[in-house]
């Protein structure tokens, strides 16, 4: 059965104004749609299609969906938001925000400029790879950063842990979950201190210091690692604990608060930050960094938008339905540059 078409004579007043632009279709932004859509709020959704998890096969831990590409969680993700008329999914990313609260003016890669009262950010995180030859060959079949999604895979097999610091360290003791043959390759002198060394010892990890020559396998299988000095150890899978940092520059443009410790967007309980009308979730906020995780904080910054909303126009005395409006898809206001 075809849908009904909005019905035209009923143009909303606020016409080219957007309840809410989200910027990232991740797991949290396209979650975050879901809730405003079903209020028939006006939603933009703008995703520049760099996922953190991009070199990831299969997603892991998110009950219903275990080990499903992580591509094909989005594209469903996507074709479930695609029902609601009053939400449109753009692959764009987002340059510049200018305005405030109730008037956000989104400028969209190529110049277009689209308008909406609330912001949303789910703009996720990069990691920082460790600087070893032909590492990305291996990275996201047998070389990950979360034991967590990916351990279970390689539970009973020798595997090994890159780099020298505290939190190398803590990862190396807690692969013991997995294996009982770990080791912990520094690529040199190691940075944790002489308590953390201690404790490897104690749980029968070994600390290799010799500089990584490279990693050998077959295809994206990892087989071993090869030492400078001329050794080598069989391992089927490595682990490294990233540093990261905010994939998009925009919440330090808005003037948003981070956390000092790990440079995540700092926000309430109802993902709202220091900035009126700007609301972060998923790995860009701090949190557990996971699928389910992140689509749960979007729903909740969702949910926390259309409550906001709702507050405002209620104050006016303006509260009414989306129903039967007329609402493009995606209102373009203006074109500054081609
Ligand atoms: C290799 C790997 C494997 C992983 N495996 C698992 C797993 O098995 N299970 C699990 O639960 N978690 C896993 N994770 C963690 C998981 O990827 C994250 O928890 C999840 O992707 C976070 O979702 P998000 O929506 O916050 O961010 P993302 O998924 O990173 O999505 C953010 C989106 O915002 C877009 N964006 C950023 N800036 C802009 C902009 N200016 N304009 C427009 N768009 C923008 C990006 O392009 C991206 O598409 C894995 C991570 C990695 C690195």
């Amino acid at each position: 059965m075809s849908k009904p078409k909005p019905n035209r004579s009923t143009s909303n007043a606020r016409e080219g104004l957007l309840d809410v632009t989200i910027v990232g279709g991740g797991p949290a932004g396209l979650s975050a749609a879901l809730i405003p859509g079903r209020c028939l709020r006006r939603v933009l959704v703008c995703d520049a299609g760099e996922p953190r998890n991009a070199a990831s096969h299969a997603m892991h831990g998110y009950l219903s969906r275990d080990g499903i590409a992580p591509a094909e969680f989005l594209k469903i993700g996507r074709e479930q938001l695609a029902p609601y008329e009053t939400v449109a999914f753009r692959k764009i990313r987002v340059e510049d925000v200018e305005g405030g609260a109730g008037n956000f003016t989104v400028v969209l890669e190529g110049g277009e400029r689209v308008k909406s009262r609330m912001l949303l950010l789910a703009t996720g995180l990069v990691d920082e790879l460790p600087q070893i030859e032909n590492f990305r060959q291996f990275y996201g079949v047998s070389a990950h950063n979360c034991p967590y999604c990916d351990g279970w895979e390689h539970r009973g097999q020798p595997m090994a842990v890159l780099g020298s610091c505290k939190d190398s360290a803590d990862l190396a003791l807690e692969l013991r979950l997995w294996s009982k043959d770990i080791i912990l390759c520094t690529n040199g002198a190691p940075r944790c201190d002489r308590a953390a060394l201690e404790l490897l010892d104690r749980n029968e990890v070994e600390v290799i210091q010799t500089p990584i020559a490279r990693l050998d396998g077959t295809g994206a299988q990892l087989e071993r690692i090869l030492f400078q000095d001329g050794s080598e150890s069989a391992r089927s899978a490595l682990f490294f604990s990233p540093g990261q940092y905010q994939r998009s520059h925009l919440a330090e443009m808005l003037g948003c608060e981070f956390c000092p410790e790990d440079g995540c967007v700092q926000c309430s309980e109802d993902a709202s930050t220091c900035v009126p009308g700007v609301f972060v979730s998923g790995n860009a906020s701090r949190g557990l960094q996971f699928v389910i995780a992140a689509a749960a904080e979007g729903m909740q910054a969702g949910f926390a938008i259309n409550s906001a909303l709702l507050e405002a126009d209620a104050e006016l005395g303006g509260v009414k339905s989306g129903a039967g409006d007329e609402i493009p898809p995606a209102p373009i206001l203006e074109q500054t540059h081609s």
